[in-house]
């Protein structure tokens, strides 16, 4: 490029004119140094001065003072002729003498000696655009999504590190939504504050964090990984509350012809096989995590012939529930249990959300109802107070014949509905309020009892409860795992205990395993236990063989 001093303040003017952004220039950046700003951005940014050398001085007080070495950096590998581009994103004190996100992208041009003449550039101011997340500071998914494709373009080899925090919910549910968003800033800020030159951190849905990696090293996103959960594990302080976190991490590294819907795709299929695979680690991405959803459609499939063949692979386990106080036997629950020639015994965890997904939930949810209350009524004669846990998907509320099907099953039978509780999961899909608390209402008024099941994982527990009144509330077995260690889980189960038998809910905790874990429980004033450590779920002969014959545990 050789233009004269003229045809660069037109060209600079139809810039300034055309582009969404403040275009700056510097000729001679290195001797004359002659600074040419829209006056937009002098004003926005108070940078005004009758010496357009003290402009960069100025400019360079406004920026952050932890963005400060990286800007330095850019801009002298710049000067080293390292590289001819320059692109940073940094934080900047506008006139409101509030901190906004911008992004600097500069071109150095030379003459034929290999001087420089001329740094042209625009800058963004991300805040103005909407790319800013507010409760984080950090820059949001569109902000993200814009970045990744100018990578893209540019053909620089990237990879992704999506960070999710494992069940972020129970710190919200524990404290307030207010004590999670700080929460949500302190992981940001020290995200930002681990990262190398060549990675940038955006605040995504919920809790969900993407770090954006350019050419990125061998290990560079596992080493990253490791740091931040680390640092995580051991409880944090913050406004005087206690919290910990673990994270589940899935990592991608862009390959040619990727759109970004590609790159989308694989970190939603890669973080859920992750959650699946026990959270709380992190995994590179494999292209066999898309045939995941081939298995999907397969068993789909099959259990759609089990039902049409009279429901031939499915059968019910039972696993006791004993009361807290005496460890003598109070019922069981009815678990489901599916297996096919192909693939032998299946997790529930892994076909029961398959049935959810089609109308399967509706015959397969009626059968068991129908096969648990028969063996209720063959228990309850040996034992009467015998009480029979049966899992009901939400999805099965919103038949509307539902109820009355339950009724005529119980009537069938010819047992006491006090002998049935219908345990149903609490869901974040649960948005018909009005409808759970009046087919609760109903359970209820013929004289079965209803569980909250899992209580603590789903999306509002305590919220949903004050919504739609319950007999009983499950707590999940997630909060025993650590109890030993973990100070968080059992304040959890304390307060729960405490809020639930204000108002006369009964609490039962599932997962106890060791007495180890028993002995931390026992003062917890819980009024039942599934777990281990009291039984495992059993075929019918074997549960009533162990349990009923002799009526303890
Ligand atoms: P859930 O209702 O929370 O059932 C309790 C699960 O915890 C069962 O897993 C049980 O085996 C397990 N469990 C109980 N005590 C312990 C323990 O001490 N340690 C450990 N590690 N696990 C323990 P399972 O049978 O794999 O069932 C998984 C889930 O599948 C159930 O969770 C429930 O959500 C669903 N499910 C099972 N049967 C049915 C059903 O008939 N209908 C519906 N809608 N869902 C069902
Ligand atoms: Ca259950
Ligand atoms: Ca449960």
């Amino acid at each position: 490029m050789d233009m004269s001093n003229q045809e660069i303040d037109s060209f600079y003017q139809a810039m300034c004119n055309s582009v969404d952004g403040y275009v700056f220039l510097c000729k001679h950046p290195t001797s004359d140094y002659e600074v040419i700003l829209p006056p937009e951005l002098v004003k926005e940014f108070e940078l005004s001065s009758e010496y357009p050398t003290r402009y960069f001085d100025l400019w360079l007080e406004r920026i952050h003072v932890e963005d400060r070495e990286k800007y330095i950096g850019a801009l002298e590998s710049m000067f080293d002729n390292k590289t001819k581009m320059f692109c940073l994103q940094y934080r900047v004190l506008n006139r409101e003498k509030k901190w906004t996100w911008i992004e600097s992208r500069a071109f150095l041009n030379y003459d034929e000696n290999g001087v420089p003449i001329l740094l042209a550039g625009i800058i963004h101011d991300l805040g103005k655009q909407n790319r800013l997340d507010h409760i984080t500071g950090l820059l949001n998914k569109y902000a993200f999504r814009e970045a990744t494709k100018q990578k893209m373009k540019e053909k620089l080899p990237v990879g992704v590190l999506l960070l999710n925090i494992d069940d972020f919910r129970h710190i919200n549910e524990l404290y307030t939504q207010t004590f999670g968003d700080s929460v949500l800033r302190a992981i940001g800020t020290y995200i930002q504050s681990r990262l190398d030159s060549n990675a940038s951190v955006y605040r995504m849905d919920g809790d969900e964090f993407a770090i954006l990696i350019t050419n990125p090293q061998e290990e560079e996103a596992e080493r990253l990984f490791k740091k931040i959960s680390n640092h995580y594990k051991n409880q944090k302080e913050l406004q005087g509350k206690r919290y910990y976190c673990t994270f589940s991490g899935i990592y991608y590294e862009m390959e040619e012809g990727n759109t970004y819907d590609d790159l989308v795709r694989v970190l939603k299929v890669g973080i859920n096989v992750v959650k699946r695979k026990g959270k709380n680690h992190f995994l590179r991405f494999e292209p066999e995590f898309l045939q995941y959803k081939e298995r999907e459609l397969e068993l789909l499939e099959l259990l759609r012939n089990s039902i049409e063949n009279d429901f031939k692979g499915f059968e019910l386990n039972f696993q006791p529930q004993v009361y807290a106080d005496s460890k003598i036997l109070k019922g069981a629950e009815a678990l489901l249990r599916w297996s096919c020639e192909k693939y032998g015994k299946v997790s529930p965890v892994e076909f029961i959300p398959l049935l959810e997904k089609t109308d399967m939930i509706q015959s397969v949810g009626k059968w068991v109802f129908q096969q648990a209350v028969e063996m209720c009524r063959r228990w309850v004669c040996l034992y009467p107070q015998f009480s029979m846990s049966i899992n009901v998907s939400y999805l099965q509320l919103f038949d509307p014949q539902f109820v009355e099907f339950m009724h005529t099953c119980i009537e069938k039978a010819g047992i006491h509905y006090q002998n049935i509780i219908v345990e149903i999961t609490e869901s974040k899909f649960i948005s018909d309020k009005e409808l759970l608390k009046r087919v609760f209402e109903s359970i209820r008024e013929m004289g079965m009892k209803v569980a909250m099941d899992d209580f603590g994982t789903g999306y509002s527990s305590l919220g949903l409860l004050k919504e739609a009144p319950a007999d009983i509330v499950k707590i999940d077995k997630i909060f025993v795992r650590n109890i030993k260690e973990n100070s968080f889980d059992s304040s959890f189960i304390r307060v729960v205990v405490e809020l639930c038998h204000k108002v006369g809910i009964k609490v039962c905790l599932e997962g106890v395993e060791e007495t180890e874990e028993m002995e931390v429980v026992s003062e917890m004033e819980l009024d039942f236990i599934q777990g281990y450590l009291y039984g495992k779920p059993e075929r019918a002969e074997t549960f009533y063989q162990m349990y009923l014959n002799h009526g303890t545990v």
